[in-house]
C-alpha cells in the first residue's frame, strides 16, 4: 500500500516537473562584430537576466572587437601590425592572453594554424574581398615570412619582425564564445545558444526541457544543407570549410584557410572540418588546423593528442565521412543523408 503511494506521488512529481518549465522567459538577439552575426538564445526564470546578459554580452563583444579585429585601425592588433620591423607595441592584457594561447595551438599543430599568415591572407584578397591569384614567386616569398615563432611577447608588448603580420581570425570567434559562455554561466544561466556566425557555435546547458542542444553540420557540398546533426550539452562546436569563404577564377576555387607552408589555399584533400569541444577556442583553432593537415595527419593528431580532449568529423573533397569514436551516441546523419557511410576513427 505504501508502496504504491509513493509511486503515485513519484509520478505526480514526474508529471509536475514535466509539465512546468523553469524557464519563464527566453530571449533571442543577435550582435554585430567581427564581421558576422551574432545570435544569442537565452532562456532565464528572470527576463531582468535576460535584459542584464544582453548589455553584458554586446559590451563584450564590442571590446573584443576593438581588441582582435584585423581591420579595425584601432585595434590591438592592427596597432602591433603597423610596427612591425619596429620596437613593441603595448596592448591589452586580454589580446595578450589570446595571443598567447593562440601561438600555443599554432605550436601544438607544429605550424598548420600560423597566426603570422595575415601579409598571403591579404595578398589573396580575402580581408577586403578584392581577389586576387598571387605570383608562385610572390608565394613564395609569402611563404617565408609566416612563422609564428618569430613573435615575441613579453609582458604586455607583442614584437614582430620586419614584414611579418598577425591576424586572429582562426580563433576569434572560438575565444569570443568562450568568454560569453563563461559569463553566460556565472550569471546563472543554465541554458543558452551561442551562435558565432555559424561556424561557431557554443551551448551553454541543455534546452530548457532538459534534452541537449541539437546542431546541424553543414554539407559542404551544399552549404544550405545539414548532413549531419551533433547533440552539444555544455560543450562548444567548430567548422572550417573550403566552401565558407572563397572565389573562382579560371575554374579554379581559392578559399580562405591558406597553408603556411606554401602561402596559396591549403588542399588537403577535405572540404570541411567539424571539431567538438568543452572550448570554442580550441573548436575554432583546431578545425582551421586540421583543415591544413588533411585526414591523415589530423587523425594522427587527434590519436596523439587526448589531453585537449576534443572530437572531429571530416568531410573529404569526394564526400566521404568520417568521425571519430568519441561522437558515439552525440552524431547522427541527417535527414537525407542516412544512406550515406561514416567511417568512425578510433
Ligand atoms: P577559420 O574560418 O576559423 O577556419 O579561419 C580562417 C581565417 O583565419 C582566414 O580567413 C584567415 O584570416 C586566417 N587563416 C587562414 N589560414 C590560416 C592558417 N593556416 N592559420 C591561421 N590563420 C589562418
Ligand atoms: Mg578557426
Amino acid at each position: 500500500m505504501r508502496k504504491r503511494l509513493l509511486c503515485a506521488l513519484l509520478a505526480a512529481a514526474l508529471v509536475m516537473s514535466a509539465g512546468c518549465s523553469r524557464y519563464t522567459a527566453s530571449r533571442e538577439f543577435s550582435l554585430f562584430a567581427m564581421d558576422t552575426l551574432v545570435n544569442v538564445t537565452l532562456y532565464t526564470g528572470e527576463p531582468e537576466a535576460a535584459s542584464k546578459e544582453q548589455a553584458i554580452m554586446s559590451g563584450a563583444v564590442s571590446s573584443i572587437e576593438k581588441a582582435l579585429s584585423v581591420t579595425r585601425e584601432d585595434s590591438d592588433i592592427s596597432r602591433v601590425n603597423r610596427k612591425s620591423g619596429q620596437q613593441g607595441t603595448t596592448v591589452d592584457s586580454g589580446t595578450i592572453e589570446v595571443l598567447s594561447r593562440a601561438l600555443e595551438l599554432c605550436q601544438v599543430t607544429d605550424g598548420a594554424l600560423d597566426i603570422t599568415a595575415y601579409p598571403a591572407v591579404k595578398a589573396w584578397g580575402f580581408t577586403q574581398e578584392e581577389h586576387r591569384v598571387p605570383s608562385p614567386t610572390e608565394l613564395e616569398a609569402l611563404a617565408a615570412k609566416i612563422d609564428y615563432s618569430a613573435v615575441k611577447l613579453e609582458e604586455d608588448t607583442v614584437t614582430l619582425p620586419e614584414g611579418m603580420e598577425i591576424d586572429l581570425g582562426a580563433v576569434a570567434k572560438g575565444y569570443a564564445g568562450d568568454w560569453l559562455a563563461r559569463d553566460a554561466r556565472g550569471n546563472g544561466i543554465t541554458s543558452a545558444l551561442l551562435d558565432l556566425g555559424q561556424s561557431t557555435i557554443v551551448a551553454v546547458g541543455s534546452k530548457p526541457g532538459g534534452s541537449p542542444w541539437r546542431i546541424g553540420v553543414v554539407d559542404p557540398a551544399r552549404p544550405e544543407n545539414y548532413f549531419a546533426v551533433v547533440e552539444l550539452e555544455d560543450m562548444a562546436m567548430g567548422t572550417s570549410g573550403g566552401y565558407q569563404r572563397y572565389f573562382e577564377q579560371d575554374g579554379v576555387t581559392y578559399w580562405h584557410i591558406l597553408d603556411p607552408d606554401t602561402a596559396a589555399p591549403a588542399r588537403s584533400g577535405l572540404s570541411s572540418v567539424t571539431v567538438v569541444s568543452p572550448s570554442a577556442f580550441l573548436c575554432d583553432g583546431l578545425s582551421t588546423a586540421l583543415f591544413v593537415m588533411g585526414l591523415e595527419k589530423g587523425t594522427a593528431f587527434w590519436r596523439d593528442h587526448p589531453e585537449l580532449e576534443f572530437e572531429a568529423i571530416f568531410v573529404t573533397e569526394d564526400g566521404e565521412i568520417y568521425r571519430t569514436a568519441g561522437l558515439e551516441g552525440r552524431f547522427s546523419l541527417a535527414e537525407g543523408y542516412t544512406d550515406r557511410e561514416v567511417t568512425v576513427l578510433e
